[in-house]
């Protein structure tokens, strides 16, 4: 796996490095979480060129059991600014035109203390089923074995039985609070987001994730956002073509199997309201799209995982 790195502690020294080798070219905000890991907003542009006349992006990472969309992040801002990718191939991106006419911000991992407990750095699917898997995503319920509950936030002197494990999908945010990040608006991710949107003006949002695609043929997918029917309609225009331009880009790869007419997110009830209540401020205003590609599996390898991940990255660029 030449070009990943997803762990917190290599993405720590890989920011320390480009710090001061690219400053130029980088800035890096962050905040700490409650465990005491940083969590990174990279911003990448050419910061001699005033920010006002560009085109923005801003990507991010909300779950640490979706290692792939880490390294994808680490990979592409290698690329911008090194030239290079993390294994040292020349980049095909323009990088130039890409430093002078866009800032993009990166947020690569937005629970590392979540990464940092994962038993793997990659979920190839030869070690671990999706039942175990799931296990470590929500926690391991002490009664049955299985995957404990999904929940936008808990409180350890509230639930009964606790988990025998904590998901790494749930960041701590105090000594007995943990959340869903892109579910609650005091995670890391939320406020990190709200930071970066308070300084600039993105044009475009993109949501990397991973899913299982269990009984699916398919292993990459885009999502639009749950309320998209009730959007204006200038947002859902630009939202289907962003995503359909995505869709045409993994077409062209060996192994992918895109899912060819991209939907809204299915969630129904809770897990509905949850996003309604912490996205519809952004979902009003500005374009998203929501990547997910195969985790777990040996039909995607961690390489394509990444791949895939990238790819959905730079046709975002491209469409700036
Ligand atoms: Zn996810």
């Amino acid at each position: 796996m030449n070009n990943w790195i997803s762990h917190p502690e290599d993405i720590e020294a890989r920011v320390a490095e480009w710090q001061t080798a690219y400053a130029e070219l980088l800035k890096v905000d962050s905040l700490r979480q409650f465990t005491g890991r940083p969590v990174f907003a990279l911003t990448v542009t050419n910061r001699h060129i005033p920010a006002e006349r560009k085109k923005k992006l801003l990507v991010f990472t909300p779950h640490a059991h979706e290692p792939a969309c880490n390294a994808a992040c680490m990979n592409v801002v290698s690329e911008l600014l090194t030239g290079k990718t993390m294994g040292g191939e020349p980049t095909d991106l323009e990088r130039e035109r890409i430093l002078g006419e866009t800032l993009l911000t990166f947020l690569p991992d937005a629970n590392p203390e979540g990464t940092a407990r994962a038993p793997v750095e990659a979920w190839d699917g030869s070690q671990y089923t999706n039942d175990e898997f799931w296990t470590w995503m929500r926690g391991v319920d002490p009664v049955t074995g299985k995957m404990w509950k999904r929940l936008n936030v808990w409180d350890d002197r509230e639930e009964d039985p606790l988990p025998a494990r904590h998901g790494i999908v749930y960041e701590q945010l105090d000594s007995h609070r943990y959340v869903e990040p892109n579910r609650h608006p005091e995670s890391s991710l939320m406020r990190l987001i709200e930071r970066c949107r308070g300084r600039h003006d993105y044009d475009m949002l993109l949501d990397l994730h991973q899913t299982e695609f269990v009984n699916s043929p398919h292993n990459c997918m885009v999502l639009l956002p749950c309320v998209f029917d009730e959007l204006p309609e200038s947002l859902r225009t630009h939202e289907r073509a962003w995503a359909d331009a995505v869709v045409a880009a993994w077409r062209q790869v060996e192994g992918a199997s895109p899912i060819e007419h991209s939907e809204p997110l299915g969630y129904t009830g809770e897990q509905r309201q949850y996003f309604v209540d912490v996205w519809s401020g952004i979902y009003a205003t500005t374009p998203l799209i929501t990547i997910e590609i195969q985790n777990n599996s040996p039909r995607t390898p961690p390489e394509l995982q990444l791949y895939l991940e990238q790819i959905a990255i730079e046709t975002s660029i491209q469409l700036l």
